[in-house]
Protein backbone atom coordinates (compact mmCIF):
# COMPACT_ATOMS: atom_id res chain seq x y z
CA UNK A 1 0.00 0.00 0.00
CA UNK A 2 1.84 3.36 -1.13
CA UNK A 3 2.25 6.00 1.56
CA UNK A 4 -0.11 8.60 0.97
CA UNK A 5 0.99 12.40 1.55
CA UNK A 6 4.04 14.67 0.34
CA UNK A 7 7.12 14.93 1.44
CA UNK A 8 6.62 17.39 3.44
CA UNK A 9 3.87 15.43 5.94
CA UNK A 10 5.93 12.40 5.72
CA UNK A 11 9.01 13.59 6.28
CA UNK A 12 8.80 17.39 7.66
CA UNK A 13 11.00 18.78 4.68
CA UNK A 14 11.37 22.84 5.53
CA UNK A 15 10.05 24.51 1.72
CA UNK A 16 12.47 27.53 1.02
CA UNK A 17 9.94 29.67 -0.07
CA UNK A 18 12.06 32.55 -0.71
CA UNK A 19 14.98 32.99 -3.27
CA UNK A 20 18.10 33.83 -0.61
CA UNK A 21 16.68 30.86 1.81
CA UNK A 22 15.74 33.08 4.10
CA UNK A 23 12.55 32.14 4.61
CA UNK A 24 11.40 28.66 5.67
CA UNK A 25 7.80 26.57 6.15
CA UNK A 26 7.53 23.14 7.59
CA UNK A 27 5.23 21.34 9.69
CA UNK A 28 6.12 19.55 12.66
CA UNK A 29 4.53 16.67 14.80
CA UNK A 30 3.58 17.78 18.22
CA UNK A 31 2.88 14.59 19.56
CA UNK A 32 -1.25 15.26 19.28
CA UNK A 33 -1.33 17.72 16.63
CA UNK A 34 0.45 19.12 13.55
CA UNK A 35 1.40 22.43 13.12
CA UNK A 36 2.72 24.81 10.44
CA UNK A 37 5.88 26.91 11.25
CA UNK A 38 7.42 29.73 9.24
CA UNK A 39 10.41 30.92 10.05
CA UNK A 40 12.68 34.23 9.02
CA UNK A 41 16.13 33.34 9.51
CA UNK A 42 19.22 35.64 7.89
CA UNK A 43 21.60 32.85 9.11
CA UNK A 44 23.07 34.73 11.58
CA UNK A 45 19.56 35.93 13.91
CA UNK A 46 16.41 34.41 13.57
CA UNK A 47 14.21 37.47 13.86
CA UNK A 48 10.51 36.21 13.06
CA UNK A 49 8.87 32.93 14.35
CA UNK A 50 4.80 32.08 13.97
CA UNK A 51 3.38 29.04 13.95
CA UNK A 52 -0.57 27.90 13.73
CA UNK A 53 -2.45 24.66 14.41
CA UNK A 54 -3.66 22.48 11.04
CA UNK A 55 -5.21 19.68 10.18
CA UNK A 56 -4.44 19.10 7.18
CA UNK A 57 -1.44 19.48 4.91
CA UNK A 58 -1.30 22.86 2.98
CA UNK A 59 0.88 21.37 -0.04
CA UNK A 60 -0.97 18.22 -0.87
CA UNK A 61 -4.59 18.41 1.54
CA UNK A 62 -3.82 15.17 3.27
CA UNK A 63 -5.54 15.27 6.09
CA UNK A 64 -3.12 14.77 9.19
CA UNK A 65 -3.99 12.18 11.97
CA UNK A 66 -1.81 10.76 14.77
CA UNK A 67 -1.39 7.21 14.62
CA UNK A 68 -2.71 5.72 18.16
ZN1 LIG B 1 1.44 16.64 2.36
Amino acid sequence: MREEGCRYCNQFLELDVSDDGNLELGIYDDDYEYRLYATFDDGINQTWYTETLINYCPMCGRKLEVAE
